[in-house]
Formats: structure tokens, sequence, C-alpha cells
């Protein structure tokens, strides 16, 4: 099969063509053969987009597969341009340990989903490494689960023996979150300060335990100055961003729309949600990754905090690229080639990222012409609502190729 159009390659912005066989890329060039599929310059064809950050909510238990679980969110993800996912362990048998680890991996492998979902394993309280090369996810302080830290000295000791793992952490101090709890409002509660002293730890602990280091949806701008000289100086930890922290700032909280709104970190003030779009862009934070957070509009208007993305997730980005500014290689490196590198070293049978030989046959094809309105009714999501609404982005998902094949 041969694909024609406008390609983000990592050297440039060019018109080729890219020609698969079987489920990866066999070859990029010029003028390769018959085109099978042709995109005209409105479309930008991009390496297939990774989010590295989801909440399926589908686990062995099933306790919460009401709201979403691994085929409904595979369908969401598809639907926004994105062709593989890494999923977060904090469900009810949350995936701590070799056992629940495989148990969770047997569990996916029986729903068949499409798409590559790479899997986290949790990081609790006197947990310890899994046997074979997995990506951990640590929760400083409680969010949404039980796997979490109530003293970071507790998650020192923890991480001892975590040397040299990759490590994501949810930058949020337990201590501070407690000390705060009693503010009149969710923002408050979770002050800009909790994120701060959690980064300086995290950093801490990244370069004391080697780990491959990643801070999760990060929110505060006066943050971003630490993880700028941690890189400088070698640290290595890269930073994701979610839509919600670029796109809204706790200026547009109202009372009706509260609920919704609400999520951890919170969302920040103008300058931070200024500060993120800025960081993304010059390249303290890597990774756009959304956060997927599927609770249903009761749960939210009860206080349970998240929002849906996957299925906005390309739309999102024409917003980026159109009204923003992005260059499309910067978002190449965001969507697609960052997001790779980090699911790479545990995927063995595909490579993501790129648009060049070798790599598996997925692309995102996104046209910057063709705008779209959010609308509910075309969302696959299973909790079925998305924060972006009504609202209008200048572009749209033109088409999606998984593993050699047109999906969408
Ligand atoms: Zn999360």
């Amino acid at each position: 099969m041969i694909i024609e159009g406008k390609l983000v390659l990592p050297d440039g912005v060019r018109h080729g063509q890219v020609r698969f066989e079987a489920n990866t890329i066999a070859e990029v060039g010029d003028s390769l053969g018959t085109t099978d599929y042709s995109f005209d310059t409105s479309s930008l064809i991009f390496a297939g987009m990774g989010d590295i950050h989801i909440h399926a909510r589908d686990d062995l238990s099933e306790r919460q597969t009401y709201k979403e679980d691994f085929r409904t969110a595979s369908a969401a993800a598809l639907n926004g341009g994105v062709i593989h996912v890494a999923d977060m362990p904090n469900n009810p048998t949350a995936p701590i340990d070799d056992a629940s680890y495989r148990a969770k991996c047997d569990h996916l492998a029986s729903r068949e989903v499409p798409i590559q979902i790479t899997l986290y394993a949790g990081i609790g309280p006197g947990t310890k490494p899994l046997s074979f090369p997995v990506p951990y996810k640590v929760y400083m302080g409680p969010s949404v689960g039980d796997l979490f830290f109530h003293t970071l000295e507790e998650l020192d000791e923890t991480l001892a023996s975590y040397q040299g793992c990759a490590v994501s952490f949810h930058c949020e101090d337990p201590v501070l979150l407690e000390s705060n709890k009693n503010a009149a409002n969710h923002e408050d509660r979770r002050p800009p300060e909790c994120e701060i002293s959690a980064t300086q730890f995290a950093l801490q602990m990244i370069e004391k335990y080697d780990l491959k280091g990643k801070l999760c949806h990060y929110s505060v701008g006066k943050g971003l100055p630490l993880i700028r000289e941690a890189k400088k100086n070698g640290l290595d930890v890269t930073c994701e961003v979610t839509p919600h922290h670029l796109f809204y700032s706790r200026e547009d909280i109202t009372e009706k729309n509260r609920g919704p709104m609400q999520m951890n970190p919170p969302l920040r003030r103008l300058e931070d949600r200024r500060a993120m779009l800025e960081g993304l862009r010059e390249g303290t934070l890597d990774y756009l990754a959304t956060d997927h957070a599927p609770h249903t509009l009761e749960e939210n208007a009860k206080g349970v905090s998240g929002q849906p993305h996957l299925d906005t997730y390309g739309a999102f980005v024409t917003w980026l690229l159109v009204e923003k500014k992005f260059s499309p290689q910067r978002i190449a490196e965001v969507c697609a080639e960052n997001p790779g590198k980090f699911v790479n070293p545990f995927c063995k049978t595909k490579k993501f990222g790129r648009i060049e030989e070798g790599y598996v046959a997925s692309l995102t094809v996104l046209n910057l012409q063709k705008p779209v309105t959010i609308a509910r009714e075309n969302l696959k999501t299973k909790c079925g609502w998305s924060p972006f609404e009504g609202i209008t982005f200048p572009g749209s998902v033109e088409a999606v190729f998984l593993d050699g094949a047109i999906v969408r």
C-alpha cells in the first residue's frame, strides 16, 4: 500500500510517499509507485500518534467498566487519531507485582483490541519491581484509588528498590495536600506549592536512584525552571502536559461547569496555562498526554476528578497547530516521536514514533482546513461526554492508518 501527501518527517515537512509492507513501513520516498491513498495540501501526515497517559478503567474486577473498558478506550483513541496508548494502574485490582500485572495483561488480551495498550505497573508502599521491564507509576499523594503514599519518607524507602527503572510521578506532595485539605474549593485544596514541592522531591529521587523519570500532567509555571535546570544537568527526566492544562485555566470555572472542570492536579491560573503552552513549544515539556479519565457526568457532579480526552486528541492538536502556531515538527515530536520513545522499550513487536523504514505502518492524518465542532454523538468513549462539546477546533482527523490498514 502506498500513501501520498505532505509528510511530517524527522528532518522536515515535504511532499512524498510512504510504502507499507504488511504492518511495517518499508520505504519513504518521492516516487515509489501508484498511490492507494492520496491527501491534498490541506492535510499533514504524521507518524501514528500516541497517548501515554490514559485511564481505561478496565481490569479483572470489572468494577469500573460501566464507564470505560479497553474496547471503548481503543475506539475513542482511533476516533481521535491515536494509535497506541499507555494505561495507568490505579484499578480496583492494581497491577503491582508479576502475578497481578500478568493477570491484567491476560485480561487486556481477552478484550482483543486493535491498538497497542502498554500497561503501567503501580508503585505503592512496600512494593518491589517486577521481574521483567515495565513502566511504573507512582502516586505520591491521594488521587483516584488507593495506590498512594502518606509521607515522602515512605516513598523514598520504597523507591530504593526501583534503581534504574522507568518511573512516572504524579507530582502532588501528600503532606501539603493534607495541610490544605480544609480550603474552600478543589483548586485551593491542591495548590501549586504541592506540585512544586513534589517536583523537587521527584527530581531528587530520579537522581538518587538513577531512574528514567517522567513527571505526569504538569500544570504549574513556576515548576518549569526546575525541570529545565534538571534536564540541563543531564538528569533523565521527561514531562507530560494535558489538553485541559493547555486549554483551560481556573478562571474558566463557573458554578455550572465546576463538576466536569475538576481534576488532579487542578486547573491553574492563566499565567500557568500560558507557561505550559510555551514549555511544550520550547521543549521543557515532552508529551501531549491526555490523562483521559472517563467518569460519568453524574460522578463528576459529585466531585470525582478527571476529563475524557481520547476522542478529541487529533482535533485538539489542530488547535495547537493553527491557533497556537506550533510547528508540524514539534507536534510530531510531542504526539508521536516522544511517546514512541517512551513505549518502545516495552513493546517487542512494533516500533512507534516516526515515518521511517522499520517503524509500524500507522499514520495520523490531520486536515487543517476542515474544522470540527465537538458533539456528544460523535464520541466513542463509554462515559459519553467531552469537556470540549460545542467547541469548534480549526481542523480534524482526516484518516487513520493502523498496522498497514486504513481504519478511519
Ligand atoms: Zn492520570
